[in-house]
């Protein structure tokens, strides 16, 4: 009788053991499951996050950077389309992407009284080669140089082709009737400089060589010269006060060299992938590591 009361206890024992562990485990897998899913759903709220600040900007494609680190494709000209814009003694075009957008800026400044007069406005990469070699010709024939000497003293005062702005059909020389030279900054005082100061932002356009960056842009203060990134980055940028290079770092968009590793320009992609020798060294020029030091910290004059 003794044994069996025993075992009845030992049994009972093994049974509330068992409830117990049962019950345990299960509260714990449960735990873990409740864990998961306030992960999976905190994942899904920053993503839609992000997906609602990308529906705030505008003409992303437009945000790429364009100097002499990061050069356009020498096929960029087969690349968009553009738009004449701007009729004086000539007609100028941009990429017909940002032409609206140049239009209203156009349409508003002469609501104001400010009649903008467009100086430059998109230059094929042909073109800007041309002017390169011819300027590297008139320097060999006319001033007695060498080949070297005559394209490192060209590459100071004319950008080669696709480093400009101009080759991708993004930037525009706005200036006015009031004040055309550009072999200073005096147009900065002009009533046309003001409005474009204030309004240009409001249009997707930013002051592109701004005063006291010609350290970091490598192009001396250019109170005309304007450049297309959209409406959201315009603002941005207007607001922090940066030049483009200086935002591009501070977003962490560039390597230690310049090069942007983000925000790239729209033909980067699939060509590193395809090729990735794609050399934009122009036919009729030597390689640049060949060429004399100074151009570096030299800005340049026509861009
Ligand atoms: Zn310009």
């Amino acid at each position: 009788m003794r044994g069996i009361k025993y075992l009845l206890i030992i049994s009972a024992l093994l049974l509330a053991l068992a409830f117990v562990l049962t019950t345990f485990v299960f509260k714990g897998d449960n735990k873990e499951e409740a864990v998961t899913e306030n992960t999976t759903e905190i994942i899904v709220l920053d993503e839609s996050e992000e997906e609602k600040e990308d529906e705030n900007i505008d003409n992303k494609w437009a945000m790429f950077l364009v100097n002499k680190s990061n050069p356009l494709p020498m096929d960029y000209d087969s690349r968009i389309e553009t738009k004449m814009v701007f009729e004086s003694w000539r007609e100028y075009f941009i990429d017909s992407r940002a032409a609206p957008y140049f239009e209203d800026m156009l349409n508003a400044a002469k609501k104001d009284g400010i009649d903008l007069l467009v100086v430059s406005a998109y230059r094929t990469i042909e073109y800007q080669q041309q002017n390169f070699d011819n300027s590297v010709q008139d320097r060999i024939d006319n001033r007695g140089m060498t080949y070297d000497e005559a394209y490192a003293d060209t590459l100071a005062e004319v950008a080669l082709p696709g480093e400009s702005e101009h080759n991708a059909g993004l930037a525009l020389d706005i200036m006015s009737e009031e004040y055309t030279s550009m072999d200073d900054d005096g147009f900065e005082n002009t009533e046309a400089f003001k409005w474009l100061d204030a309004h240009a932002h409001e249009y997707g356009f930013i002051l592109r060589y701004p005063k006291g960056k010609q350290e970091i842009t490598g192009i001396i203060y250019e109170p005309w010269h304007y450049r297309f990134v959209g409406l959201y980055y315009a603002n941005e940028i207007k607001q922090s006060g940066l030049c483009l290079e200086e935002y591009y770092e501070e977003q962490g968009w560039l390597d230690a060299n310049g090069k942007a590793t983000e925000m790239l320009g729209p033909w980067e992609e699939p060509e590193e992938k395809e090729e990735p020798e794609v050399t934009t060294v122009p036919e009729n020029t030597e390689p640049k590591e060949t060429m004399p030091t100074q151009p570096e910290q030299k800005v340049s004059i026509i861009v």
